[in-house]
């Protein structure tokens, strides 16, 4: 299998480079050159099997030959074995159609342990094989630093650096990510937003003398391997309820696009998905583009749900790079305009494309609060503010066909907002119970590129 660029002018790799490089040289972010297809067969025959086995299928041929077939089964139970769940991705109930997908019970509470516990073990394999030794940089709205934290805190051949904004992240995150003592990791909090960290990211990556100086790699979900995880609990989930004999429409609280972006990989490769449908909050960039066609940025407004406060929303150039035609030079064109201009109107043949995917809501603030309040009283969940704005948006396209909402935190990670919501403090899971009182270590940093540049240098052992 071989990867290429949304802009179409980067080195065409294999999926181990492509997932040790993360964002391509041109700017771009790397896809197959052509999706892997599943058969009704292939996919009826996932129904009821362990999550495991269903991720060994699912993400097998986007492989090609990195690595061994008893390799990456070994790599999967590896990265799994740290959930607290045995269905790993488990259906809950909460209305006749209507059921949430529980993305939380990995060991950050959040749906980026998926991915991230995955692509732990594949980078450490793959680092090992090589004999290499890499420095990750990564920008986040609270639930990826965290995630990747915990997932490379320790390693030998990797050098962490999470940035993330300053103010912006509830307490248990900004603490998960603060806490470990592994001298691997570091965290910088940035005087500025999510998109002033993700900047920053990105434009390290485009100054190749220092990504090339310190081995520079990303875990964003501008990584495939991080997208390439996710498709999997989209197919656990639908065989579930009844795939490929009926289709299932999903609805994702969304910031980066990388989440329900899996959802329409699972799409391409034969999974009867019918509807994705976008959900927002207040930052609401995604909605707007979908309903107008004009993707224009505003400013970022923090939110109860911080994890979606984000208005450059980078996988969505790979949505765009499909509904474009493939046509890496009208993607470049586009991304130029939104870079420079802050923003650029979507063609309106590729509007339709989109729209054949994708459908799109918001919530406010008092919407995802008053879901919150409600969906406690309707069936006794209680919900983390992200996973409500999905639970508000997907009761406003009711449909035939089941309806998932992913569930993408647990409520503990957010206790003010479902405290004041409900009145009541959901407690931490007992192994993460001390979190409060551990010791916290982090570096505070200027918005500035050369600064961030300048430390990470200094702090590099290897
Ligand atoms: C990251 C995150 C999201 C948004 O997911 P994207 O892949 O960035 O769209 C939603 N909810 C929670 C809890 C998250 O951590």
């Amino acid at each position: 299998m071989r990867y290429i660029s949304t802009r179409g002018q980067a080195p065409v790799l294999s999926f181990e480079e492509a997932m040790l490089t993360g964002l391509a040289r041109d700017g771009g972010l790397y896809l197959p050159e052509a999706v892997p297809q599943m058969t009704a067969a292939d996919i009826a025959a996932l129904a009821g099997q362990p999550y495991e086995d269903v991720a060994f299928r699912v993400m097998r041929p986007f492989i090609g030959d990195a690595f061994a077939e008893a390799e990456f089964a070994d790599i999967i139970a590896r990265a799994y074995a740290t959930f607290t769940h045995a269905a790993r991705a488990p259906l809950v109930q909460l209305g006749p159609n209507h059921f949430l997908c529980e993305l939380f019970h990995g060991p950050t509470l959040a749906f980026k342990d998926f991915a991230m516990q995955l692509i732990g073990q594949l980078f450490q394999a793959a680092l090992a094989r090589r004999g290499e030794a890499i420095t990750i940089v990564t920008a986040t709205s609270g639930d990826t630093g965290a995630a990747a934290v915990e997932a490379f805190a320790g390693l030998d051949n990797v050098e962490l650096f999470v940035l993330l904004p300053k103010g912006r992240v509830s307490e248990v995150q900004r603490r998960q990510m603060t806490t470990p003592t592994a001298q691997n990791v570091h965290a910088l909090v940035v005087d500025g937003h999510f998109d002033d960290c993700q900047a920053l990211l990105k434009d390290m990556f485009n100054d190749f003398a220092f990504r090339d100086g310190v081995r520079l790699a990303g875990v964003n979900s501008i990584n495939f391997a991080r997208v390439l995880a996710q498709v999997v609990y989209y197919f656990s989930s639908a065989t579930s309820l009844g795939a490929p004999h009926r289709a299932v429409d999903f609805t994702v609280p969304t910031g980066n696009f990388g989440d329900i972006f899996a959802g329409y990989i699972a799409k391409r490769m034969g999974l009867p998905v019918g509807r994705l449908i976008v959900a927002t909050n207040q930052n609401d960039i995604l909605d707007r583009t979908l309903r107008t066609g004009q993707h224009v940025r505003h400013g970022v407004t923090p939110s109860i749900s911080p994890s979606m406060d984000i208005q450059v929303s980078s996988n969505f150039e790979r949505a765009l790079y499909y509904a474009y035609g493939e046509d890496p030079a009208a993607v470049a064109h586009e991304m130029a305009a939104l870079k420079e201009g802050g923003g650029f109107t979507v063609s309106q043949g590729a509007l339709e494309s989109l729209r054949e995917t994708y459908a799109s809501g918001r919530a406010s603030e008092a919407e995802t609060s008053a879901t919150i309040a409600a969906e406690r009283s309707a069936s006794g969940e209680i919900l983390c503010p992200h996973t409500a704005v999905g639970v508000k948006v997907a009761g406003e396209h009711p449909g035939a066909d089941p309806m998932v909402t992913l569930a993408t935190a647990h409520p503990a990670k957010f206790p003010d907002a479902v405290e004041a919501a409900t009145g009541l403090r959901p407690p931490l899971p007992i192994r993460m119970g001390d979190l409060y009182e551990r010791p916290e270590r982090m570096t505070e940093v200027p918005n500035n590129l050369a600064t961030v540049q300048g430390l990470i240098r200094e702090r590099i052992q290897h």
